[in-house]
């Protein structure tokens, strides 16, 4: 592609509402900056869109000038697809209004919003969209590839409770694709990622949520990992969908809570979160506590928005990242085996790996309804990965990653997965992660919406 962004700029910033940054501006380094800090590229400009036709305008742009194109929405991209060396980056954070519906349970969001952003706005109505587990993501990442946390098993994925986009494609037009219009581009987005144009605004089914969860955190070291493992085995899928635990293999925090020589202590952690009664909530922790006595355990009730935010500050910007993930169906003798060999290897203590648990909600919904990388019967979705605070630390934990998760591959379902969980553009593993009757109908969309693939900086389908 030719570079030739020089030319125009002056035209594009005259006929952009937002802002317009190029190298040399005070805020270029702070506008280019992702989550993941071993991501380091220079747009040859960045252009912040305030709505649909600066979004609008800055595609034409870029197409017209040979100009690659990066999008981001919350910027959490774990391999840096929202960002570009020498293209046009889109940067929608100011599209982050939401307006709530209440009577309807509905919503409206910007295509930049944050989920503190969302809950804050949803949760004023004591309402919510499920979403993922770290407040500074972005809805329209998470939500194009799928969503998943703590509300998954009682509503499914946040892809599940979407009503309809506004979407922005590559020759220009802004579309609405909802189940009575543009049917066949709605389904594709449901899980296609930026494959198809730029989401403008989301329009989400909501639900009564909170305001106040119950929060349990019981933890074990190393040395318990196999019985960790296996209590979960037996119980997480025995429990009510109000319920709901993610099994992690954390470091215990240097927090309050935490008694001190506990602190910074490789283990494992399942943390507890309850919907419904404190009292069915407090009957959950006491059948973990029965059947394997933890080194400390925390419970508390607390508001859902800062459920959403408890592990925000171990998952901030600014640290060194590499991800794979991979499902599994069950915690088979020989997975938790692999499992519990590999976690001890890890170098950062901030590397970790999470379970979350996908039933309920998340099985209720046809696995050929959306677009989704993954199938919808009962499994865990497993997060490998490497964060590192200081870039040494991290190509020694990208081989861990890289290790534990072949070695886990025999117990996995396939070499696909979520692809929210891919630091890589993989096209073997994308491929695979759709399945091959996914795969040919998204390419069969892709090509009817962006023939050229404008829009390849993302778990990229091919068109054609
Ligand atoms: P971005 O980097 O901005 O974008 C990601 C991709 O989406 C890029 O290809 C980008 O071009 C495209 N894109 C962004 N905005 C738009 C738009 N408006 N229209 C079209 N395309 C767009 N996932 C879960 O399911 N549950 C979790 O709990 C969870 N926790 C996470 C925690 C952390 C710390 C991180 C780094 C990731 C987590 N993820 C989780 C994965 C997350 O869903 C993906 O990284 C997701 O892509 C992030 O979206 P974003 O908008 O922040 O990212």
């Amino acid at each position: 592609m030719t570079q030739t962004a020089s030319s125009g700029i002056d035209e594009l910033r005259t006929a952009i509402s937002g802002r317009v940054v190029e190298p040399g501006d005070p805020a270029y380094d702070e506008v280019r900056e992702v989550w993941n800090a071993d991501i380091d590229r220079r747009p040859a400009v960045v252009v912040q869109c305030s709505n649909t036709a600066d979004v609008r305008t800055a595609i034409l742009f870029a197409t017209q000038a040979g100009l690659e194109i990066a999008v981001r929405g919350g910027g959490h991209s774990m391999s840096g697809a929202s960002t570009v060396d020498g293209g046009l980056l889109i940067d929608l954070s100011a599209l982050n209004q939401v307006t709530v519906d209440p009577g309807a349970k509905r919503a409206l969001v910007g295509g930049g919003t944050k989920l503190a952003e969302l809950d804050a706005a949803t949760q004023a109505y004591g309402l919510a969209v499920p979403a993922g587990m770290v407040s500074h993501t972005g809805v329209a990442g998470l939500t194009l590839g799928g969503g998943m946390g703590w509300l998954t098993r009682q509503f499914g994925l946040s892809l599940d409770n979407l009503l309809s986009v506004r979407i922005v494609t590559a020759d220009g037009r802004i579309l609405r694709a909802a189940d009575d219009e543009n049917p066949d581009l709605f389904w594709a987005v449901r899980g296609g990622g930026g494959n198809f144009g730029v989401v403008t605004q989301f329009e989400f089914q909501l639900h009564e949520v909170g305001p106040m969860v119950q929060y349990g955190l019981l933890f074990w070291g190393l040395d318990q990992g196999p019985a960790v493992l296996r209590t979960a085995r037996e119980l997480i899928p025995t429990l009510p969908r109000e319920i709901n635990i993610v099994i992690g293999a954390i470091t215990a925090p240097p927090a309050p809570f935490v008694p001190e020589q506990h602190q910074f202590q490789p283990g494992y952690g399942l943390i507890v979160v309850g919907f419904g009664s404190p009292e069915q909530h407090a009957e959950t922790l006491a059948q973990i506590r029965a059947a394997l006595p933890p080194l400390f355990e925390f419970a508390t009730p607390m508001p859902y928005t800062a459920l959403q935010q408890t592990i925000d500050e171990p998952n901030a910007w600014g640290h060194h990242c590499y991800d794979k993930g991979s499902y599994i169906e069950e915690l088979t003798d020989e997975a938790i085996q692999v499992i519990a060999e590999h976690v001890p290897l890890k170098s950062s203590p901030l590397s970790t790996v999470l379970f979350y648990r996908l039933d309920h909600g998340y099985s209720e919904t046809d696995e050929d309804a959306t677009a989704f990388s993954g199938g919808r019967s009962p499994r865990y979705a497993i997060f490998i990965i490497a964060v590192a605070p200081t870039p040494d630390l991290l190509p020694g934990d990208r081989a861990w990653v890289r290790s534990f998760w072949e070695t886990l591959q025999p117990h996995s379902l396939g070499i696909g997965s979520y692809v929210n969980a891919m630091a890589e553009n993989d096209y073997d593993r994308v491929r695979a992660s759709y399945g091959e009757t996914k795969y040919a109908r998204l390419a069969k969309i892709k090509t009817e919406y962006d023939p050229a693939n404008v829009f390849h900086r993302n778990m990229n389908i091919l068109p054609g």
